[in-house]
């Protein structure tokens, strides 16, 4: 069975990653998401191993011993980190796994996983980005600012990632994902030769 695919998505905070997680979570059932664990206290509506597994630092701080991160990261000042059996199961399952991570994080898994497929996605403008961030009202006014600062830095990372996505509008950012899904799926490159062979009759 082939390997699923690992797709990797970041980009500044509110630029709208989380929302077009979930449409694009509704339309491809057989995509799998990964639930990262933090040591950010949940927002109001958040729930333990739906969004996040909300970890104390200390908890934390031993599944890094353990080793059970594929990566993980310092990001505004909280702990986040990808849980490594659970991706690599997926894949090795032959399913399609989304990480919604930061920058660090994915300039991890490129490190150690060269397949993994990067994409950042923008919002159409900075001014959009404000206006999104206060929309969403999650963010004292000290931390908004945190995140305008960061979203400088995390842009100046874009020429290590492969596909560039501007969530103007979500229906249409979710179908430049999914034609990207599509067309990596259909890489040469990623097929054993064990598997072309089945595929070529002989
Ligand atoms: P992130 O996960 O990147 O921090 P969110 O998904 O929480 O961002 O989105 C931030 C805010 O922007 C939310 O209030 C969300 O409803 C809104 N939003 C997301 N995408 C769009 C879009 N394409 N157009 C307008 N508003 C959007
Ligand atoms: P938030 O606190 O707004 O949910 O997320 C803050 C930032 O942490 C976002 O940029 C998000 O992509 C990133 N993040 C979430 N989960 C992980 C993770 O498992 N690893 C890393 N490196 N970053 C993460």
């Amino acid at each position: 069975m082939p390997q699923g695919l690992l797709m990797v998505l970041s980009g500044p905070s509110g630029c709208g990653k989380g929302t077009v997680c979930d449409l694009l979570r509704q339309r491809n059932p057989n995509l799998t998401y990964s639930i990262s664990a933090t040591t950010r206290k949940p927002r109001p509506g958040e729930q333990d191993g739906v969004n996040y597994r909300f970890f104390t630092r200390e908890q934390f701080k031993r599944q890094i011993k353990e080793d059970g991160f594929l990566e993980w990261a310092e990001v505004y000042g909280n702990l986040y980190g990808t849980p490594r059996t659970w991706v690599e199961e997926k894949l090795a399952a032959g399913k399609n796994v989304l990480l919604e991570i930061d920058t660090q994080g994915a300039m991890q898994v490129k490190a150690s996983y060269p397949a993994g497929i990067l994409l950042f996605l923008l919002p159409p403008n900075m001014e959009e980005l404000r206006r999104r961030i206060d929309g969403r009202g999650t963010e004292g006014a000290e931390e908004k600012e945190r995140r305008l600062q960061a979203a400088r830095q995390e842009i100046a990372q874009i020429r290590n990632y492969d596909y560039l996505v501007v969530n103007d509008e979500v229906q249409q950012a979710v179908l430049r994902i999914e034609a990207i899904l599509l067309a990596e799926q259909g890489r040469i490159s990623r097929y054993s030769e064990q598997e072309l062979k089945v595929l070529l009759g002989g």
